[in-house]
C-alpha cells in the first residue's frame, strides 16, 4: 500500500502572517490516523519561517522550485543545499506554470530533479498536457517526453526516491477537473512507462494527481487504484479547503 501524499502549492500568494496562520491552521486539523502525509510548499522568503513551526507535527515542507547548478554566479536563483539547509524535504520540478511562463524545457527539469535529488531533497517531477495536446489526442506522447527526460537523463532507479506528479494543464486553477477516470487512466500509463524499466519499483513510486482537486473530488480521485495524493494550488491557501483533501485521504 502506497502512502497517500497531500500537498499544497502555495504559489506565489500569501506574506509572513498569513503562510503561519495557515500552516497553524492546518497543524491544528490534521486527521487522525496514518497512512498518508500533507506537505506544504511556502513562497521561497517564507521556508525558514514555516520550517520552524511544522517542526515535530506532520506536516512537511517543500520549495516550488530550484536551480539545476549547484552554486555560483547565478543572480536571483536557490540551490538545492540552500532548500534542505532551511528544511526543505521536497521541491516541485517542471510545473506547468515554470513550462509554460519560464520556457524550462524537459531537459532543464531533468536536470533540476537530478540537482535536487544531490543534495537529498525529494523532487516532485510534475507532467501534464495542455487542452489543445489532450484534444488531439497526444496526451500520453506528453507525457512520454516529458517523463522521459528524466528516465534518460538519470535512469529509472532515481524514482525510489521521487514522486511524479500528473497536472492535466487544462485542470490547473480552471475548476475544471479530471474525472477519476480520466485521471486513472493517464496515472496507469505513467505508472506502466516506469514498470517498462523497472517493475518493483513501478509499484512504489506515488503518483500524485494536480487540477482543481477540492474536497469533493478528492474521495473519487484518491479511490482510484493509480493515484497516490493531490498536487494541490486553490484549495491548499485555506486551511479547511486542505483539511478536507487530507480528510478524505485518511479515509483511504
Ligand atoms: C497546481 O498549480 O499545481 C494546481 C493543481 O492548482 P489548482 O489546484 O489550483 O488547480
Amino acid at each position: 500500500m502506497r502512502e497517500i501524499l497531500v500537498a499544497g502549492n502555495w504559489k506565489m500568494n500569501g506574506s509572513t502572517a498569513a503562510g503561519e496562520a495557515l500552516v497553524d491552521g492546518i497543524i491544528a486539523g490534521v486527521p487522525e490516523g496514518s497512512g498518508f502525509r500533507l506537505l506544504v510548499c511556502p513562497p521561497f522568503p517564507y521556508l525558514a519561517s514555516i520550517a520552524t513551526k511544522i517542526s515535530g507535527s506532520k506536516v512537511s515542507l517543500g520549495a516550488q522550485n530550484v536551480s539545476e547548478h549547484a552554486s555560483g554566479a547565478f543572480t536571483g536563483e536557490t540551490a538545492s543545499a540552500m532548500l534542505k539547509d532551511v528544511g526543505c524535504e521536497y521541491v516541485i520540478v517542471g510545473h506547468s506554470e515554470r513550462r509554460a511562463i519560464y520556457g524550462e524545457t524537459s531537459e532543464q527539469v531533468a536536470a533540476k530533479f537530478q540537482a535536487a535529488q544531490a543534495a537529498g531533497l525529494i523532487p516532485i517531477l510534475c507532467v501534464g498536457e495542455t487542452l489543445d495536446e489532450r484534444e488531439a489526442g497526444t496526451t500520453q506522447n506528453v507525457i512520454d517526453e516529458q517523463l522521459n527526460a528524466v528516465l534518460n537523463a538519470a535512469g529509472v532507479d532515481v524514482f525510489a526516491a521521487a514522486i511524479i506528479a500528473y497536472e492535466p494543464v487544462w485542470a490547473i486553477g480552471t475548476g475544471k477537473t479530471a474525472t477519476p477516470e480520466e485521471a486513472q487512466d493517464v496515472h496507469r500509463h505513467i505508472r506502466a512507462r516506469v514498470a517498462e524499466r523497472n517493475s518493483d519499483l513501478a509499484e512504489k513510486v506515488q503518483i500524485l494527481y494536480g487540477g482543481s482537486m477540492k474536497g469533493d473530488n478528492a474521495p473519487g480521485l484518491l479511490s482510484m487504484p493509480d493515484i497516490d495524493g493531490g498536487l494541490i494550488g486553490g484549495a491548499s491557501l485555506k486551511a479547511n479547503d486542505f483539511l478536507a483533501i487530507a480528510e478524505a485521504a485518511a479515509q483511504i
